[in-house]
């Protein structure tokens, strides 16, 4: 599907070193660094059917960060985002609004689009809605069924008792974890997040985003579902051999990767709240269809509160960032008060916050606009330093305060020259690196 557009990165001197960043998988920091000169990234779309609130904007202004970093170091990035366009939250939706399914994915994905532009977030080279998929999908899941590596269920009852038709699709943990007796290399359950063998652990998170543990004749409660058959109302595709149906949402994720990223890809990124189940299945089905772990590094970003409370749909506490725009705040100002958290520390958004990041960016903007300034040399080093480590941004933002402060606090040039290429760096720096426009 389309993507959207945004500002050139402005050419920086030099170049910066490949980031260190936390790795999920390890529980340490690790370099990203390049494969023959490029970085491939993939980050978990939304599923449409509520526009975007802070937590999303804020796992995808993180990335985006790392996207810029990545290119300061002259790598060439291949970034991949998906829409989840077709899922159970999304036809519940619909169905509780009277609007069709297609058409909330639609307008949805359009808003989200609008945001990511507004907030300069660079746009995915290959942005793909999983209805778009499920043509490559279908081979995939029959692979695995091949392979002994998936099952179809019978006839029984699903994770609420109803009942369920025969013939659902599910991944076998088990089988391929087995896997590892040939390749120390291969997918083991809980591997990407350092859950191995921590059965209690696992299941509450399978629960609570999307699992289905207590469908009668699973092999394990934690086996994913690949394909569901399809139901009387719902939307369904051509499954070939699988039967109509629609996709599980894991393997979609897994088979986009798969289609425009060589395998490992640098990243595999996301809310935290995608560490386990997603991203750790969406590895297993990728190492079980091309014998090759999917991403050589998981990051994941904190979750988004309001004001001290858990931000969710269900509290309808959701900040939203087309809602802010239309109050008329600067999308800037919204990308300030994001980057000035740390991307793995849980953070609150606040109207005080929002208030500190409009003076920042006002101060920065006046900085900006003498024609003459100083110090934007130590500034872009400061910067690069700061992102290197682990994305540090609330580091960062201290060294572009400090260049304002010291231009605009009258002793700004003394004992330096001051010059307009270093008010054209000291932009440069800011966008290319922080994507804020002064
Ligand atoms: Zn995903």
């Amino acid at each position: 599907m389309k993507s959207w557009t945004s500002r050139p990165v402005p050419p920086l001197p030099g170049a910066a070193a490949a980031p260190r960043v936390f790795d999920t998988s390890t529980g340490e920091p690790e370099e990203l660094a390049a494969r023959d000169g490029r970085a491939g990234l993939y980050v978990c779309g939304i599923t449409p059917y509520d526009a975007t609130h802070m937590g999303h904007a804020a796992t995808y202004v993180t990335f985006d960060l790392l996207q810029r970093v990545w290119r300061d170091a002259g790598f060439a990035v291949d970034y991949v985002q998906n829409v989840t366009d077709v899922d159970d939250p999304l036809l519940e939706r619909a169905n509780a609004t009277g609007v069709d399914w297609r058409e909330l994915a639609e307008s949805q994905t359009e808003l989200f689009r609008t945001d990511m532009a507004a907030l300069n977030v660079l746009p995915p080279d290959h942005y793909v809605g999983a209805t778009e998929a499920v043509e490559w999908i279908v081979p995939a899941v029959e692979r695995l069924v091949e392979r002994g590596l998936a099952y179809r269920v019978p006839a029984g009852t699903g994770q609420d008792g109803e009942p369920a038709p025969a013939g659902d699709v599910y991944f076998d943990v088990g089988a391929a974890g087995r896997l590892r007796t040939e390749d120390p290399d291969a997918w083991v359950v809980g591997g990407t997040c350092r859950l191995e063998g921590d059965r209690d652990g696992m299941l509450p998170l399978f629960t609570d985003h999307g699992g289905d543990p207590d469908r009668t004749g699973k092999r394990n409660p934690l086996d994913p579902l690949l394909w569901r058959v399809e139901r009387p109302g719902e939307p369904a595709w051509d499954g070939a051999s699988l039967g109509a149906g629609r996709p599980g949402w894991h393997i979609e994720c897994s088979v986009i990767a798969l289609r425009h990223l060589p395998q490992p890809f640098t990243v595999q990124g996301g809310g935290s709240d995608l560490a386990f189940p997603h991203h750790d299945m969406g590895a297993g089905h990728s190492y079980a269809l091309s014998g090759t772990p999917m991403a050589e590094h998981f990051v994941h970003t904190a979750m988004v509160g309001l004001d001290g409370e858990k931000m969710s749909k269900s509290k309808g506490n959701l900040v939203l960032v087309s809602t802010l725009r239309r109050a008329g705040v600067d999308p800037a100002a919204i990308r300030l008060a994001i980057l000035s958290n740390h991307y793995r520390t849980d953070w609150f958004w606040t109207e005080d916050l929002l208030e500190q990041s409009q003076r920042r960016l006002a101060t920065w903007r006046e900085a900006a606009a003498k024609p003459e300034t100083a110090g934007a040399d130590a500034m872009l080093e400061a910067v690069r330093a700061a992102l290197a480590e682990d994305l540090n941004a609330p580091a960062a933002l201290i060294a572009v305060d400090a260049w304002a402060a010291r231009n605009l606090g009258g002793a700004a040039t003394r004992g330096t020259a001051a010059s307009a290429q270093d008010t054209e760096l000291a932009r440069s720096t800011v966008e290319a690196l922080l994507g804020i426009v002064l």
